[in-house]
């Protein structure tokens, strides 16, 4: 239950009634499309008449479309309602350090079309070949109304401003990211951290039960970022800051973290953790030749997984000392929120054969609630960031409005 918030409120009209009624038709449309108006009175509960009042608003304004008639074996045909998916698309961008991508989707979160780039090294340059970009995917699809565009950040923005207030791993500073990439593509703008995208992606379209109220996402890339949705609802915290188990100290020592302090969660076992215990791993005495030296530094989290994969022994001492630390912090998140669900997000899950075992092992032994929680690595679906960024701008059609 949510308290009342007495400085900013909207009292309900019959609009607002009529707004959440709307809003749960879609919903159910989207869920069990095709579907015949009979049906969404049943699985709503509305009035048979209110169905129709609602339906034929949708339909007048395109957010409905109606399909083939249905079989029935006597009796009128019903003809059934779809989402109209294509009546509007929305633009997600993943600006990630070294690489940023794009996508085109339409209203299911389908992509209709995609590219990437290296990320620009200044942001002026970021914003013109973006929306360049954009505007070829809106030059091809004349006929589509276009929501806006959702950008997933590596890092917080602050929400009255949407700038930039903490992004250690990206190489320049932004402000008015938001303001500028408005100005060059006469959209409107959101700027989202990336886990909490994840977060939302998984969401929206993990295809979890509607009992999955309480899910954690975890990104491990360059560094470690946390999102979480927390009674069905993502929490943002003062000034959006909220989330950033990556910089919760694990030991008061330890390696200096890109934030300043030392010993952060993300220093042990992000990506770059990872490639630091290769390089402790071939120096060790029992490596000691020259052939092994020359092997030391890897260049990238890629390569490593590469080894581990070929059953390199260093590569996969790093591997699963980076599991053990990411299931120190997992277990952390278990015993202080208990979610049904932690949805890990990285390159490191294509070895999750090896590293999930290990992470559970750890969770299990420190997380003394023993809450059931569900580890698992995010799905087949391409690019979470990008889906996620997209359900962040859906969520103003399909989520709950908020009215109080
Ligand atoms: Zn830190």
């Amino acid at each position: 239950m949510r308290k009342i918030d007495l400085n900013n409120f909207r009292v309900a009209t019959s609009e607002t009634v009529r707004d959440i009624n709307c809003r749960i038709v879609l919903n159910l449309v989207r869920k069990h499309q095709p579907i015949s108006r009979a049906d969404l009175t049943r699985h709503s509960g509305l009035q048979r008449s209110t169905v129709s009042a609602i339906t034929e608003q949708l339909l007048g304004n395109r957010w409905l479309r109606e399909g083939a008639l249905g079989q029935l074996p006597r009796g009128r045909k019903p003809t059934f309602l779809h989402l109209n998916e294509d009546r509007a698309g929305i633009v997600g961008i993943s600006l990630r350090p070294t690489i940023t991508h794009l996508a085109l989707a339409n209203l299911e979160g389908r992509f209709l079309a995609e590219d990437s780039l290296p990320t620009p090294a200044t942001p002026e340059e970021f914003v013109k070949q973006v929306s360049q970009r954009i505007r070829s995917f809106t030059k091809e699809r004349p006929h589509m109304a276009y929501e806006g565009i959702g950008v997933s950040l590596p890092g917080r923005a602050d929400l009255p401003g949407q700038r930039f207030v903490f992004a250690p791993n990206l190489a320049w500073k932004l402000e008015d990211l938001k303001a500028r990439l408005e100005r060059a593509t006469n959209l409107p703008v959101d700027l989202e951290n990336a886990a909490n995208a994840c977060a939302l992606s998984e969401f929206w379209f993990g295809g979890h039960t509607e009992q999955v109220r309480n899910l954690v996402a975890v990104t491990v890339s360059e560094g470690i970022g946390v999102g979480l949705i927390l009674n069905g609802q993502l929490v943002r915290g003062a000034a959006g800051l909220a989330g950033e188990f990556g910089h919760v100290a694990l030991t008061e020592e330890g390696p200096i973290c890109s934030c300043g302090n030392q010993g952060c969660w993300e220093v042990y076992a992000s990506n770059s953790a990872a490639l630091r215990y290769y390089a402790e791993a071939k120096a060790s005495p029992r490596n000691k030749s020259a052939h092994h030296k020359k092997q030391a530094e890897l260049a990238n989290f890629e390569h490593l997984l590469q080894l581990a994969g070929q059953g390199d022994a260093s590569a996969l001492e790093a591997l699963d000392r980076m599991a053990n630390f990411l299931g120190q912090g997992l277990a952390m998140l278990v015993s202080g929120f208990a979610p049904e669900v932690i949805v890990v997000v990285g390159e490191v899950t294509r070895m999750w054969d090896r590293v999930g075992p290990v992470v559970s092992a750890v969770v299990k032994q420190r997380s003394f609630t023993h809450a059931t929680t569900r580890i698992m690595p995010c799905g087949l679906a391409p690019q979470p960031r990008l889906r996620g960024i997209i359900a962040m701008v859906l969520q103003k059609h399909f989520g709950a409005p908020t009215i109080a």
